[in-house]
């Protein structure tokens, strides 16, 4: 099932996610629903609070060099902590819940992470480039974080003035 996607400024993007406890049917649901969702609307990456779920879980399908999405490569990735990192790197970021909008982010270049699967397994990976930017994304969700909030002060300030004029312009549609 395709859930709504809350966007900024919605509140819950700002609430720190809870850790899952239960790996039940519940939750396999909830990373189902977050998969088809996430691919609905052409992303590569959804964290649960974004479907305003506030549980720790995230999801991520990069594409391959041609630029598709194979389900064999989807990432479910609950509870995370990024247990080492190095090196920086700088991304143009994009967010399903900041809709059209798109800036430079730097983040770490390598990242490992440790996790649990859908059933509550430990896991871990290594990531760089784009995988590791996606998980620091994503990551940031759960602790209440948008992309944005790292841009320099003028493009925060720009990106608000025209946020609040798009908003507007929605509203006298
Ligand atoms: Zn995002």
């Amino acid at each position: 099932m395709i859930r709504q996607i809350i966007t900024y400024p919605d509140k819950r993007l700002f609430m720190r996610s809870n850790e899952v406890e239960h790996f039940d049917q519940e939750l396999h649901r909830l990373l189902d629903d977050m998969y088809e969702t996430m691919r609905a609307k052409n992303g590569i990456g959804l964290a649960a609070i974004q479907v305003a779920v506030p549980l720790r879980a995230l999801i991520i399908n990069l594409p391959d060099e041609e630029g598709n999405q194979h389900k064999e490569d989807l990432l479910e990735i609950i509870n995370p902590k990024i247990v080492q990192s190095k090196g920086s790197i700088v991304y143009t970021e994009g967010c399903l819940s900041v809709p059209e909008y798109y800036e430079d982010v730097e983040r770490s270049e390598w990242v490992r992470v440790e996790y649990q699967d859908r059933y509550g397994n430990p896991k871990s990976l290594e990531a760089e480039g784009l995988l590791a930017v996606a998980l620091q994304h994503e990551m940031d969700h759960l602790d209440g974080h948008l992309f944005i909030e790292k841009l320099p002060y003028l493009k925060r300030k720009k990106f608000e003035k025209e946020w609040k004029k798009k908003a507007r312009v929605k509203v006298k549609r």
